[in-house]
């Protein structure tokens, strides 16, 4: 017998309303470049608007975008830094019908012309700082067909149109389309650390699912007293997926633009009450930094409002989780997701009873955390067969969700996809442990584990606990080609400034807390590392860089 219960589609323009009308006055900030200092440096303004004023103008660009003779489905794309015009795009373009594909400004130009290709989009909005890529995308892209650039220029740029005064030209869209639940929201490409870039097409569906399970307390806490900084980009997964969740519950928001370095973002965090904030560790250690030298020069920034600061994208070394608390009472989260699960999957908690600054909660807090409702992990081996949660046994981890992808964009990366015991899973390419109470710990990417005599080594563990030694700044360790064990772990590390270290030395830090063959058996100092577009070491470059490292 069917129950009786309305089916109401789950849809963006339920968000978008929800903005324009219950929280209207609440505020959307965003600091803009404008123009260059005398040392090339962007010169900071900052922009204050509301959730009304972003959705009236949402609407128009829903409109806008109907003017140009567009189909349902079409793909319109963005090319632009964290600010409320991308807002705007984000409620406003699939709310017309449209998909929103957010494409990621830190990859290289003839990149960002094959994923345009790629996903077929027809219309493109770049940021005015890029606005230099136009005409060799134009060249590379013949199936755009218009170009429209967000923010003032000096002068018109030949090919594209000014955004505002387009919008501005069009009245709000009067009504929204009929729409299905299931169809096409946002579209995102992986960024293609394991390999060529993928999209990914979110629903309607997923996207309103995935924005009402990120903010209950367990997940991300997320609620209308909050204001958020997503210092994760736009482009990348939907900056988590944050923009919608924080506009579904009226959290207001503060956008950080190109300003990505410590000290831009604490005094915006300071000068803004920031409660909530998200990004990868890379981001956090800049923050860390600028906060120690602030402290250390007794004007320490007042972050009293922070509550929690979500690191995710990859594993937040212990000791950083640490320094946070102990240095500067503030709380770093973990949350871990990728492309294909929207990204939310698991976000960390500490159960009742464990003091969240114990040696315990510290071990708790360095993993993963644990699935968030609708989503559920399981972890098989090589073979495929199901392997036990004891928080031990080390596995490929599988995702299935109502916002998991459930193929790619075009067809490709079929291998993902599986079906065990008639249900279908996601396999996320990750190696981890899951325990009885559920919390996930990652412990590499498959393509970044380390085989030595047919074992496994976690390089996450080696870099997390490499980092915890007073004399280094970054670590990554990689595998080197051995004649006896295949591989071996090399240790690639940037001391900090004025500190050096020793292979020796670093070892005998390692020993206590890892079995003998888990030990590098080299380290090689170095000034940096590569990292990638989302802010991630790129193992693949430092491989390349030492191949043949051991037999040198
Ligand atoms: P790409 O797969 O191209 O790197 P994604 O942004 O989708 O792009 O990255 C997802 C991957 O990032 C995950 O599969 C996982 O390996 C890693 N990751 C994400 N969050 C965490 C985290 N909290 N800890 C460790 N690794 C993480």
């Amino acid at each position: 017998m069917q129950g009786n219960m309305m089916h109401v589609p789950l849809t963006i323009p339920f968000i978008l309303e929800r903005a324009r009308t219950i929280y209207r006055g609440r505020e959307v900030v965003s600091l803009l470049a404008a123009g260059r200092d005398t040392q090339g440096q962007p010169i900071a303004h900052k922009h204050r608007t509301t959730y009304g004023a972003v959705a009236d103008r949402a609407l128009r660009l829903g409109a806008a975008l109907g003017a140009l003779g567009l189909d349902q489905g079409d793909r319109v794309a963005t090319l632009a830094v964290n600010s409320f015009r991308h807002l705007e795009a984000y409620l406003g373009v699939p709310s017309a019908g449209y998909v929103l594909h957010t494409v990621n400004i830190r990859l290289h130009p003839e990149q960002v012309a094959w994923i345009l290709n790629d996903a077929g989009d027809r219309v493109l909005l770049v940021e005015n700082a890029f606005a230099a890529m136009i005409p060799a995308l134009k060249a590379a892209c013949p199936q755009l067909e218009h170009i429209f650039v967000l923010g003032p220029t000096p002068q018109p740029v030949p090919g594209a149109q000014d955004y505002d005064s387009w919008i501005m030209g069009h009245e709000p869209l009067a009504a929204y389309p009929k729409l299905d639940e299931d169809s096409a929201a946002a579209m995102c490409y992986t960024s293609g650390t394991t390999g060529n870039p993928k999209g990914v097409l979110y629903t309607h569906r997923s996207t309103v699912l995935h924005s009402l399970a990120s903010a209950p307390k367990d997940a991300l806490n997320v609620g209308e007293t909050d204001t958020l900084l997503p210092v994760v980009p736009m482009f990348h997964v939907n900056a988590w997926g944050l923009p919608y969740t924080c506009a579904m519950y009226g959290a207001a928001q503060v956008y950080a633009g190109v300003f990505s370095d410590g000290r831009s973002l604490a005094t915006l965090m300071q000068d803004e009450g920031v409660t909530i904030t998200a990004g990868v560790p890379t981001i956090w250690m800049g923050l860390l930094g600028e906060l120690d030298r602030a402290a250390s020069e007794g004007t320490p920034y007042d972050l009293r409002r922070l509550e929690s600061l979500i690191v995710g994208g990859s594993a937040a070394p212990e000791a950083m989780i640490r320094a946070f608390d102990e240095r500067h009472d503030l709380t770093l989260r973990h949350a871990w997701g990728m492309t294909e699960t929207h990204p939310l999957g698991t976000a960390s908690t500490v159960p009742p009873g464990v003091d969240p600054r114990s040696d315990e909660g510290y071990v708790l807090r360095a993993k993963q955390g644990r699935p968030v409702p609708l989503v559920y992990l399981d972890l098989v081996s090589e073979s495929g067969e199901r392997l036990p949660h004891d928080g031990k046994t080390m596995g490929r981890l599988l995702a299935r969700g109502p916002w998991v992808a459930a193929s790619y964009f075009g067809g490709s990366g079929q291998a993902s996809f599986l079906t065990l015991d008639g249900e279908a899973w996601f396999d996320t390419g990750d190696i981890a442990t899951l325990d009885e109470r559920g919390y996930m710990h990652i412990q590499d990417r498959a393509k970044d584990l380390i085989k030595s005599g047919g074992e496994w080594i976690s390089s996450v563990d080696l870099e997390n606990a490499i980092m915890a030694h007073p004399a280094v700044a970054q670590c990554a360790v990689i595998a080197m080609d051995d004649p006896k064990w295949d591989e071996r772990p090399l240790a690639v590390v940037v001391p900090r400034p004025g500190h050096s270290v020793t292979h020796e030395q670093l070892v005998e830090f390692l020993a206590p807390k890892f079995a003998k063959w888990w030990l590098p058996d080299a380290t090689v100092l170095t000034d940096h590392l590569p990292i990638g577009a989302t802010g991630k070491f790129l193992k693949r470059e430092l491989r390349e860089e030492y191949r043949g490292y051991g037999a040198a």
